[in-house]
């Protein structure tokens, strides 16, 4: 997949795109990742990306010609059919959406800075907008990193065994089962015993039910959203 990041920010992306499984995919080419500085996309001699808010107020506000040049110049090497801003006012990200989004051959992403960024570039420009949660940084460039590794792991082949894919949190839309390792006995604490017996049918409904006894405790909200999806939103 590739994706193309504009960006006022270009370095920070440099090392989380360079480690872990991220660093692989881009390695061998599952993900192709280019990331633009938003300055070379201005047409005067100070490069300026930003202007006061009209109607006044505090910060300065992203202008939209550079971010409509940048995106436009991706034409022909980007299909721009997924063109995302990542901001605190954009739908909340969920695991389904990038689940959605995976199936795409690219998309763009665009970050903001300072005060936002002038309105007519969401309704102008972009497909969709994408809130990391309810909490605002200061920029888009974290916002948009936390996107694309989640978006990562829903390629496949970039995490080893899908099966571990399925069986994260959120995956089937409910938290996943609690994990251990060895030792058996840690400080008095101890591994339940059906984990190391090694019958996979029982391991697999021990799995499921702590899984959702886990969902029940902590995100209740998770099992009444399945529940209207399961009776066809009603
Ligand atoms: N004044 C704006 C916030 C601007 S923060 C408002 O009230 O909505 C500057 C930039 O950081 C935003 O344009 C966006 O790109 C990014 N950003 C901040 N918080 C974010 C969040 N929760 N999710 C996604 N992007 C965010």
């Amino acid at each position: 997949m590739r994706i193309d990041v504009v960006t006022l920010f270009p370095k920070i992306f440099r090392e989380p795109l360079n480690a872990g499984l991220l660093g692989k995919a881009c390695e061998s080419k599952l993900l192709d990742i280019h990331i633009w500085n938003l300055r070379d996309f201005t047409d005067d001699p100070h490069r300026t990306v930003d202007d006061a808010p009209f109607g006044g107020g505090a910060g300065m506000i992203m202008k939209c010609e550079p971010i409509f040049s940048a995106v436009e110049s991706l034409k022909g090497q980007n299909s721009l059919k997924r063109i995302i801003l990542m901001s605190p006012r954009g739908r909340l990200l969920k695991q389904y959406m990038l689940k959605d989004l995976a199936q795409e051959s690219d998309c763009v992403i665009i970050c903001g800075r300072y005060g936002g960024v002038d309105e007519r570039v969401a309704q102008g420009l972009c497909t969709d907008e994408i809130s990391i949660g309810d909490y605002v940084l200061s920029g888009g460039e974290l916002p948009a990193l936390v996107f694309i590794e989640a978006l990562s792991r829903m390629i496949p082949g970039v995490v080893g065994k899908w099966e571990s894919v399925e069986s994260d949190s959120f995956y089937n839309g409910i938290l996943g089962p609690p994990q251990y390792t060895r030792p058996a006995e840690f400080r008095g604490m101890c591994v339940p015993q059906v984990l190391r017996e090694g019958n996979h049918a029982a391991i697999a409904k021990w799995r499921n039910e702590e899984a959702l006894r886990v969902t029940r405790e902590r995100r209740p909200d998770l099992l009444d959203a399945l529940s209207v999806k399961q009776n066809g939103g009603k």
